[in-house]
């Protein structure tokens, strides 16, 4: 019987996994490597990392990190949750030999994100280095640099008029072929978007570094940056339809804003699939949050007197 497992080695599985082996709790985490976390070729938005870092190097750091406290890693696909008669859960996990259960007093839902990203060769290569997906992230690194939206009708016009904050020199590439309608065009025309009703074929990049995009047109259009603008994020929410935990309609987990625990008894969610900032640093602050709260749970299954909601922390202040 775990203290908690975590379903979801990312960002925010990683930083509830280092909180709560540090205080001193039996913690799995369970992941298959995937994510946001493991495509993200660099991060420039995080405290400490000036030159930025990759999420690959930061989970590995995180993983370590948390080993070194106790936590357990398991590298397998989590394919079922349920909730125990007797209290707790079981987690079922696909393994080569077949499937395998697991128990926990408490659970932790960390799966974030599944991307629709367009099947270009060496798309990959470039994702975070120059090719983005969020203006909030990323926006500066468009500023005066001349970008291209690859995306898909509607959604490409809405994310030019997003980074249009951020520079002027912008071109909608629709990929996706949805039609534009007469409001969407006049806008682009208003801002002086240039606009391609084009596939992209072919990307031209060095070192992750975007030169070219080659479109269905025939027109090669020279661009350092990208952002994507498709529908179809989905949040890797499906294993929680089990629960009676609130769902919104784009895929979202409702938490309580201070303890991040659900709307089911002693199973949490954090990082993207939450609602609603998908960042690193949302994603780590949600993690720690929920580790807190956690802890205290734990100390109250286990038997000792309740504790109170408003520990007395520093100086007056309460967490
Ligand atoms: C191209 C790109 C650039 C980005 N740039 C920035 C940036 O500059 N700054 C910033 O703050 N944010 C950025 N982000 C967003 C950031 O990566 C996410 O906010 C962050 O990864 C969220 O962490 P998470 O732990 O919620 O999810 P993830 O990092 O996606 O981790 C979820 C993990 O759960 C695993 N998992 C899912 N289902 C299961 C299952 N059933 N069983 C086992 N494991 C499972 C996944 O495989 C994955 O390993 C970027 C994202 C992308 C794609």
């Amino acid at each position: 019987m775990y203290d908690t497992i975590i379903v979801g080695g990312g960002i925010a599985g990683l930083q509830t996994a280092i909180q709560l082996a540090r205080s001193l709790r039996r913690v799995a985490v369970i992941d298959v490597p995937g994510g946001r976390s493991a495509v993200a070729r660099n991060y420039r938005n995080i405290l400490g990392f000036p030159q930025g870092v990759s999420g690959d190097d930061f989970r590995r750091e995180g993983q370590k990190q948390a080993t070194q406290y106790g936590a357990e890693f398991i590298a397998d696909e989590v394919t079922g949750l349920a909730a125990r008669a007797e209290g707790g859960f079981c987690v079922t996990t696909k393994t080569r030999a077949g499937t395998h259960a697991l128990l926990a007093k408490t659970l932790v839902m960390a799966t974030g994100m599944a991307d629709p990203f367009p099947p270009i060769p060496r798309l990959r290569d470039c994702l975070g280095l120059s090719i983005f997906i969020c203006p909030d992230c990323d926006g500066y690194e468009s500023v005066g640099q001349k970008t291209a939206v690859i995306g898909d009708g509607p959604h490409a016009v809405q994310m030019a008029a997003e980074l249009f904050f951020y520079t002027k020199k912008l071109v909608v590439v629709n990929h996706g072929g949805s039609e534009i309608n007469e409001k969407e065009q006049a806008l682009l025309e208003r801002l002086g978007i240039d606009y391609r009703a084009a596939r992209v074929e072919q990307l031209v990049q060095a070192g992750g570094q975007l030169r070219q995009l080659q479109l269905s047109s025939g027109e090669k259009l020279a661009v350092p940056r990208a952002f994507l603008a498709f529908p179809g994020a989905l949040a890797q929410t499906g294993l929680l339809r089990a629960f009676s935990v609130h769902i919104n309609e784009k895929g979202h987990v409702r938490t309580d804003p201070r303890t991040k625990e659900t709307d089911h008894p002693n199973l949490w969610a954090v990082g993207d699939i939450a609602m609603h900032s998908q960042q690193v640093a949302i994603a780590m602050g949600d993690g720690a949050q929920a580790a807190i709260w956690i802890q205290k749970r734990l100390r109250e299954l286990d038997g000792e007197s309740p504790l109170s909601p408003d520990p007395p922390f520093g100086r007056g202040q309460s967490r």
